[in-house]
């Protein structure tokens, strides 16, 4: 079977310790299966972005050896077809508009009765969840179960401010990209029913996917670009590479004297049976 995996930054900064683990373990388990490595950069939030960062993110992966295959797909040249798939959920009577404030919890539903031409802008748009069980085998979490109707309620396809929403985007390039496998962050494990569920919506191929636990920093917060985790050093790429890879439950392939030789011997003994379920910590 064809394999292909990517990886799908936003590039609202350079990438930190966290984001190389999950790159790295992409990579991997693509590479291990022979198969393609696509980069995918979610521009989708120009606010929260920097225009430096895909540039950034690319020289780092290229530092790290992390060769990605083709082009970098960026989101915001899909934007026609993210509309074009709103408007066919919008044609199954699926969207409502929501005028509401945000709140805590579960969406419970106050505008489902609303119709488009009844509400001006602005306003978002949200997708109807049913009472229906959304399950999927997760390659490191195992079997997975979800009812989104209870747990998250209709939610947002397309924001208050115009913006096409992460869920939505996500699950239309992974199936336009013919993406077969999804290792990424255990931070988005309560995303994917909702991803799965527009998938099922849109008849869009639903990927297998894989979640690798997160990496926190000393005050037990994820790393993130918004807790300002320092940029991964890529003047010592071999040793952040095996400081990745013993996150990640690997050998750190002490022998290997170059970046292409480590990640040849990585690839050659990955095995995604032995990540860790449980967070790791990370002191640089
Ligand atoms: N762009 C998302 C992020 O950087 C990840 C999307 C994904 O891997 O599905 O958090
Ligand atoms: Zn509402």
């Amino acid at each position: 079977m064809e394999y292909i995996g990517r990886f799908a930054p936003s590039p609202t900064g350079p990438l930190h310790f966290g984001s190389l683990v999950v790159a790295l373990a992409s990579y991997l388990d693509a590479r291990k299966h022979n198969g393609q490595w696509l980069l995918r950069i979610e521009d989708l939030d120009p606010p929260r972005e920097s225009h430096s960062a895909p540039a950034e993110i690319m020289r780092q992966l290229t530092a790290f050896g992390l060769q990605w295959d083709g082009e970098a797909l960026f989101q915001s040249t899909r934007l026609d077809t993210y509309s074009k798939n709103l408007q066919l959920l919008q044609n199954a009577r699926l969207l409502f508009p929501c005028t509401c404030k945000r709140q805590p919890g579960p969406y419970k539903g106050a505008c489902r009765h609303k119709s488009f031409s009844d509400v001006a802008e602005p306003y978002a748009v949200r997708v109807l969840t049913k009472d229906q069980r959304i399950q999927f085998d997760d390659l490191i979490y195992g079997k997975q179960y979800s009812f989104p109707d209870q747990e998250v309620g209709d939610f947002v396809v397309r924001r208050k401010d115009g913006l096409h929403a992460y869920q939505l985007a996500v699950i239309v390039d992974d199936a336009f990209q013919g993406i077969t496998h999804v290792i990424r962050g255990s931070d988005l494990l309560d995303s994917t029913p909702r991803q799965i569920l527009l998938a099922q919506y849109l008849a869009l191929s639903v990927p297998t996917y894989g979640h690798i636990p997160v990496v926190l920093g000393k005050d037990g917060h994820k790393l993130s670009k918004q807790s300002h985790a320092m940029p991964v050093d890529t003047d010592r790429p071999l040793a952040v590479l095996r400081q990745a890879l013993q996150t990640l439950g690997q050998a750190p392939q002490r022998a290997a004297t170059t970046v292409s030789s480590l990640l040849r011997q990585a690839t050659k003994a990955w095995d995604l049976a032995r990540v860790p379920r449980e967070s790791t910590y990370y002191s640089a």
